[in-house]
């Protein structure tokens, strides 16, 4: 599967049957994805067509493999594929045949010969302990992250238990994340349990294209995924502005897509674009089908973010004792007013299409140097907008800077 010597990725794609223009469409999504301007498209596929195969180390310690299968079953099959067959596996103990000393071996070798140049991803926590726990080949797990991730280019920590510890922090062989047990190594913590491949996709695509790590937050995660509240992107906000929410699981509001606020979601206190990549090829994300956000993106979810079904006590923008229900009542006073009752559920539907409206009206006015359609500041009627977060994450975001922009896109490239 990986490209021969000299084999460029574009002579790749079209030995496998992916035309160019699906190529430049899945380079569009990562762009987006990336929270990039459009005009990168161009950019990103001439870079990735060219890429040479940077080495690439995967490790797993100790861990359920769900970030493996997660990235084995990437969306955009065909492409994202051969993208990450541009990089030479060279350990990935999940899908390699050799085993043991053998390939200890082998992983020893890339870290020597290629010191520096190799990208390293991460999975699973590392114990902390003892190094009588998780040993592979002989050697402690903390032996071989020092060695792989001490010597790598920089290094993709995958998933909440290589981040931070993860549930098997609590456990007897106090399990760490990658940025503990090796510290001061250029680290990217791609939060989640498991965490979403669109991203980890995304980093790689931003490095192989602009051979630098996108801007990160304060957690050392990408601010284009870790940017913005789930609860500001979730399709059930109108319902929780509303004051509709589901009240048990199976009722009326559950069955018709009401706010899960009650039932203990955690999207106002987390920051992922889960809402936005989705899983399953873009299909549906944890809200969507009907369950409560349980914050798997943050940090130490298991211990800050528990009991999973039980409701965050304060919402953050309104007070420190200001509850679903005041919060609630508080927006409707203020945006709607004369909803009738019979017809909230409609109203509800017919504002997420305005609230998307009003958005992209924002922006272009943005871009005319205008407020609201007027070249004079105005008031706006948007709801409420919670920014900040419990802990501060939110609040303590750096401003990321996305790279010098293109000159220009390649015009007429998409027909060829
Ligand atoms: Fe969506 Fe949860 Fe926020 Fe309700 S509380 S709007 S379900 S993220």
């Amino acid at each position: 599967m990986l490209l021969t010597s000299g084999e460029t990725l574009e002579e790749r794609l079209l030995e496998r049957g992916v035309s160019r223009r699906t190529f430049l469409n899945f380079c569009g999504v990562m762009a987006a994805t990336l929270a990039l301007p459009a005009a990168y498209r161009t950019q990103i596929a001439k870079a990735l067509g060219s890429v040479r195969r940077p080495v690439l180390i995967w490790r797993q310690f100790q861990d359920c493999a769900g970030n493996s299968e997660s990235i084995l079953r990437s969306p955009h099959p065909d492409v994202a594929e051969v993208v990450l067959d541009t990089l030479a596996w060279n350990y990935h103990e999940l899908i390699m045949a050799g085993a043991g000393e053998q390939a200890e071996a082998q992983s020893t070798q890339a870290v020597q010969t290629m010191k520096g140049k190799y990208i390293a991803v991460i999975e699973g926590a590392i114990p902390a302990a003892g190094d009588g726990y998780c040993t592979i080949g002989g050697r402690s797990a903390v032996d071989i992250a020092r060695e792989v991730v001490g010597n790598a280019a920089a290094t993709i920590a995958v998933g909440a238990c290589a981040w931070d510890g993860g549930l098997v922090q609590y456990g007897p062989t106090v399990g760490q994340g990658v940025q503990d047990v090796v510290p001061g190594a250029t680290v990217v913590n791609i939060g989640g349990c498991p965490h979403n491949s669109a991203n980890t996709v995304a980093v790689l695509v931003y490095y192989l294209t602009f051979h630098e790590l996108p801007a990160l937050d304060q957690y050392n995660r990408p601010l284009f995924a870790y940017g913005d509240l789930i609860h500001d992107q979730c399709e059930r906000r109108a319902y929780y502005d509303a004051g509709l929410y589901v009240e048990q699981w199976g009722d009326y509001g559950h069955r018709h897509g009401y706010c899960l606020y009650k039932m203990g979601c955690k999207g106002p206190s987390a920051s992922y674009n889960c809402p936005n990549v989705r899983w399953n090829d873009g299909t549906s994300w944890p809200v969507q089908a009907g369950h409560n956000c349980i914050a798997c993106a943050s940090p130490n979810f298991w211990g800050n973010m528990s009991p999973f079904y039980e409701r965050v006590p304060n919402v953050p923008g309104f007070g420190a004792d200001t509850t679903a229900e005041t919060v609630g009542l508080a927006v409707i006073g203020v945006t709607a007013a004369a909803m009738a009752a019979h017809a909230v559920g409609k109203n509800v539907q017919g504002r997420v299409g305005r609230h998307r409206d009003r958005a992209a009206r924002r922006e272009q006015d943005a871009e005319a140097g205008t407020v609201n359609g007027n070249t004079t500041p105005g008031p706006t009627t948007e709801p409420i907008s919670q920014s900040a977060e419990p802990g501060g994450e939110a609040a303590a975001r750096p401003a990321g800077e996305a790279p010098a922009p293109p000159v220009s896109d390649e015009p007429g490239s998409e027909g060829n």
